[in-house]
């Protein structure tokens, strides 16, 4: 197949994908523009988010969004980041509403907002509890009408073409008929999402496998603050669907076995809606002292919103009473729904500035794939749909102005290119082998190292071991074997290509973990308690080596709020 080139090429259709298409066919009337995505754009998991997104819109100010979103990350967030984002946050959610999206309204027809955990407002909007479908669904029409938009639906992306050290397109295969293309671009914006697939129990889509983060890692760009996972503090047992933090939002108590609302315990201010990295510390350390419950799929507590009345829960949480009612077969209006902690959010991923470029030239990256850094140690619940719009937005303007000064790579190069890649993955996985190791297997004991090493505490000895397992893991996986042979829709072969990428991550993850001696958000070492500003203001830069991550460090930008104790 003859493959077009594009000025800028993005991956991922995902929320920051659509938002960078829409911003750079805007910014030039001129350039053409291509969206590669490995599943039709409205399955990104931007689709199922579910509570609501964060704006200083109404009774608020952008300071006030500013200082909760850094105290939420522990102040490891980069201040002058947060202030773009705060502010062009309100832009984006009212240009949204301009090109349809039905936020919920207030009888006086003003956009509601709702209380997020961690927010001292309510600053967070929403579209009843399916605010990721209608963004997704706003700005997926929005970018049909543009014909200077081309569509790889269902196209794989394996590798990043690097000439004369920048960037210059990506080889992807075409899963429905197997071919592996060079598709050539000026700039490439990594919009691939996040990583929660490295660990089991996780409320994230499985197509989450840190694609893009690997991508960068293997081309020479550093992963940065990958250390910090965020658990959200209530997923359904078993399946790790998520229970939105909305229903605390709207009212909802977290119970013990013992009948209490223990978070008086932990963030007695703020009860259920502290941060989530403590509200799922508070929950083991209620485990360790016994008093949640057990089920057949390990310890919970009670989510209960009975007291919300049948009419709310309705209006305002129909799709929590639907999936308690479908997948623990609860009805809410009637029974506490149990919930415990499950992996939900990076957020490290590849490190960027505020215009979203890379240290690679001609790569930029936005959403939940990048790090840009406004997250910090921990994330507030509702900030990442307003992250994937603003920092998107900015990447697809900024990789404009970038393509408009270079030239296209010749095309003999990239032809070549392509074909080593097509090699390489003919060999390694296609190729009879006979190899004795298979992409389950490998995955399942990553999920298990990442499980044991990378939890919501972590220890020096646990995590060494998770970092010895991984470098075992990426030997094994040398001599995977992909049964299926065929060329159309060879999801084995994918799965094993996405198992790459999880590894890489994974290594990144738990060296850079492991060499954060201190606790802060959602790291925290059970050997060093407490933050370490001294050593460790700081963020952690993961570079690829054949060693292994080589970790440097990065001082965090301040500009107008000191680092002070973090108290809910
Ligand atoms: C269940 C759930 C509920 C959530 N609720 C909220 C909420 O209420 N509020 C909030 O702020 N945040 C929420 N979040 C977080 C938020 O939804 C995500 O962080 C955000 O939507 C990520 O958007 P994205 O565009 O960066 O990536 P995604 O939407 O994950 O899109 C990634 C895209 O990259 C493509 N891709 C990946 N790898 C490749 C490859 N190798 N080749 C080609 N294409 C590739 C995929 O096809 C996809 O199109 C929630 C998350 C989950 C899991």
């Amino acid at each position: 197949m003859d493959v077009p080139k594009h000025d800028v090429l993005i991956v991922g259709g995902g929320g920051a994908g659509l938002r960078a298409a829409i911003a750079a066919v805007e910014a030039d009337e001129h350039i053409t523009v291509g969206v590669v995505s490995k599943v039709y754009p409205m399955r990104s998991h931007t689709v199922s988010a579910e509570g609501g997104t964060a704006a200083a819109v109404r009774e608020d100010n952008t300071d006030s969004h500013a200082y909760d979103t850094i105290k939420g990350s522990d102040f490891l967030a980069d201040q002058d980041a947060v202030e773009i984002f705060v502010k062009e946050s309100i832009d984006e959610v009212i240009q949204l509403e301009h090109w349809g999206c039905p936020w919920s309204r207030d009888p006086d027809g003003l956009m509601s907002v709702r209380t997020f955990g961690g927010m001292s407002v309510d600053r967070t909007l929403f579209c009843s509890d399916k605010t990721g479908f209608h963004m997704l669904h706003t700005l997926y029409q929005t970018a049909l009408k543009y014909d200077r938009i081309a569509w790889y639906d269902e196209w794989f992306v394996t590798s990043l073409l690097k000439d004369d050290g920048k960037i210059c397109g990506v080889t992807a295969l075409n899963v429905r008929s197997g071919a592996i293309d060079a598709i050539p671009a000026k700039a490439v914006i990594l919009c691939t999402g996040g990583a929660g697939k490295l660990f089991a129990f996780t409320t994230n889509a499985s197509i989450k496998t840190g694609d893009g983060m690997a991508l960068t890692y293997r081309a020479g760009g550093p992963l940065k603050d990958m250390e910090f996972v965020q658990y959200h503090p209530t997923g359904l047992p078993g399946t790790g669907i998520l229970i939105t933090e909305a229903s605390r939002s709207e009212g909802g108590h977290m119970i013990n076995r013992e009948g209490d609302r223990y978070l008086s315990a932990y963030t007695p201010e703020r009860m259920e809606l502290g941060p989530r990295d403590m509200l799922s510390r508070a929950f083991i350390q209620e485990m360790r002292a016994n008093r949640v419950f057990e089920g057949p799929y390990g310890e919970y507590v009670h989510l209960d919103i009975r007291h919300l009345g049948e009419e709310l829960i309705m209006e305002r949480l129909p799709f929590v009473r639907e999936l308690a009612t479908e997948y623990v077969g609860i009805d809410p209006v009637y029974e506490p729904i149990p919930v415990r902690p499950v992996v939900h959010y990076m957020m490290g991923g590849i490190h960027t500035d505020a215009n979203a470029k890379t240290p690679v030239d001609g790569l930029y990256a936005a959403g939940e794939a990048a790090c840009v850094s406004m997250n910090g140690a921990n994330r507030l619940g509702s900030n990442s749909l307003s992250e994937i719009i603003v920092f998107g937005a900015r990447s697809g303007k900024a990789a404009v102005e970038y393509a408009s000064e270079q030239e296209f790579p010749e095309a003999n190069t990239l032809s070549q290119m392509a074909q080593a890649e097509k090699k390489r993955i003919e060999e390694q996985f296609l190729k009879p082998r006979n190899g004795n190791e298979r992409v389950a297997t490998i995955r399942r004991d990553l999920q298990l190292a990442m499980e044991q090493g990378a939890g919501i505490y972590r220890t020096e000895e646990e995590m060494k071991t998770a970092c010895e397992a991984i470098r075992k893991l990426l030997k094994r996986y040398e001599q995977v074997e992909v049964d299926d042979k065929s060329s159309v829709f060879n999801t084995d072969l994918i799965a094993a290509l996405e198992l790459g990428y999880m590894l890489d991550v994974a290594e990144a993850l738990a060296h850079s973990a492991l060499l954060r001696e201190e606790s802060r958000g959602s790291h925290a070492r059970e050997d060093f308690t407490t933050r370490d500003d001294e050593r460790f203001l700081q963020h952690s830069l993961a570079y690829q080596t054949p060693e292994g991550p080589r970790i440097e460090y990065l001082p965090v930008s301040i500009t107008r709020w000191q680092p002070e104790e973090r108290k809910y």
